[in-house]
């Protein structure tokens, strides 16, 4: 290990973090820089959707380490940089405060929101969902009383639409899809969605494109299928994400399936270069293959893989990625391998509220995927029979 060696990582949320945090924790002594575009040392970005969204926890408590931490940890956080380019060649990274030289650079850039191509949608007023701003910017927005569109049904669009319901706000959403996440998890966990979305408060309107957005008193008005329209003092995007991986891409490191690619200990095509988080294609030892996920402990896990192996260790992807929703007091947790499923069982179950049920997932009888609703037990057991690719219970 090499005691003068500079580690500087692009990118402050869980993935950026945890690589500082492991390296040291596996014993590395190098110097570690952790540029970060955002004004905040690394937070909790989940609650942004739930209990910060809500008012129920304050901005005090979502850092994810005091700044205390990076102190005591010699980790030099630098804030409200941003990086415009990866120099390979002079092993720099160029930002508007002058160039940072690394010799061995992590990258950790996640997703930004994506605003679907409608007329109207480009407007800035048109919030969307990732950073401490954003969601501040719609909770002052929108309270008691106040009515608002959500686009998208996928977790983001879901989540926020209930917690501004549980706000006293009127909530809309509008959805391409004809039931929230049925692509993904399935006709009955959408029904069932859709169940608690109804509960909450929220009007649905699946199946439907938004045509258009204007302008309108103070507000705006959605043009949605079938020549409706739906007014609304706020509208929120919940359309999706794309990974920044511009850095990447300029400095010709490899890319496919829109992602970075690495091996299963993170390091790109690049020598020197590791990636980790929602910007990697990375190779999953488990898997047998390349898997491309956007959630928080999967990024986590791949920091913790690049900061080990940084400091000299042994560490490598093979755990199936998973994450959890909570849509008010409504709780799925899920493993699963990215690349869909051809079959998916949906079992009933008594849980201690009333409902619970659990779904597996397969792929020409292997399963690859598992999701719970108050049914801990599968969900813990489920990784298990993911990872070892078991026959579908
Ligand atoms: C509101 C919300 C709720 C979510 N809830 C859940 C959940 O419940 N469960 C779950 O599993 N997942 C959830 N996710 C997804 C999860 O947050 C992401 O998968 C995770 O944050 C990805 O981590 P990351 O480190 O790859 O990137 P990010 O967390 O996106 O962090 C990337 C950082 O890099 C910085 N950056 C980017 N480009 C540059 C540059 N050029 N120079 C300097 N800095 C740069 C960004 O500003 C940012 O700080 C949620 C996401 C959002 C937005």
């Amino acid at each position: 290990m090499n005691l003068n060696e500079r580690i500087v990582i692009v990118g402050g949320g869980p993935g950026g973090l945890s690589a500082a945090q492991a390296y040291r924790e596996a014993g590395g002594r190098g110097e570690v820089i952790l540029l970060s575009a955002e004004s905040y040392l690394p937070y909790e970005r989940p609650p942004l959707t739930k209990e910060f969204l809500r008012g129920e926890v304050g901005r005090d408590e979502l850092p994810m380490q005091e700044a205390a931490w990076f102190e005591e940890n010699n980790v030099e956080p630098r804030i409200a940089t941003t990086v415009n380019a990866l120099d390979r060649e002079r092993r720099v990274l160029e930002t508007e405060d002058g160039d940072v030289p690394y010799d061995t650079c992590v990258l950790a850039t996640g997703s930004e929101p994506i605003r679907i191509p409608v007329p109207g949608g480009e407007d800035p007023d048109i919030l969307v969902m990732r950073t401490i701003e954003n969601s501040e910017r719609l909770k002052s927005r929108v309270g008691e009383g106040s009515t608002v569109v959500v686009v998208g049904s996928g977790f983001i669009g879901c989540e926020a639409a209930v917690s501004l319901s549980m706000r006293g706000a009127r909530v809309t959403l509008v959805s391409q899809e004809e039931g929230p996440q049925k692509q993904r998890l399935g006709e009955d966990v959408a029904r069932r969605i859709e169940g608690w979305l109804e509960g909450y408060g929220v009007d649905l309107r699946l199946g439907t494109n938004v045509e258009g957005i204007e302008r309108r008193d103070g507000g705006f008005e959605v043009a949605v299928g079938g020549g409706e329209t739906v007014s609304a003092g706020t509208v929120l995007f919940g359309t999706g994400v794309s990974p920044r991986t511009r850095l990447a891409r300029e400095a010709g490191l490899e890319i496919e399936e829109g992602g970075v690619v690495t091996d299963s200990s993170m390091r790109t095509s690049a020598p020197g270069i590791f990636a980790v988080g929602d910007i990697v294609y990375a190779m999953n030892e488990s898997a047998g293959r390349r898997q491309k996920v956007e959630h928080w402990g999967d990024a986590l896990t791949h920091g913790r893989i690049a900061g080990t192996v940084l400091a000299g260790g042994e560490a490598s992807w093979d755990s199936a990625p998973g994450f959890w929703s909570v849509m008010g007091e409504k709780t799925l947790k899920y493993w699963a391998w990215s690349g869909g499923w051809d079959e998916a069982r949906f079992v009933d179950k008594d849980g201690p509220d009333g409902e619970a049920f659990t779904v597996w997932y397969g792929k020409e009888g292997v399963c690859v995927g598992v999701l719970a609703h108050n049914v801990d037990e599968d969900y813990n057991n489920g990784r298990e029979l993911v990872e070892q690719k078991s026959p579908l219970p």
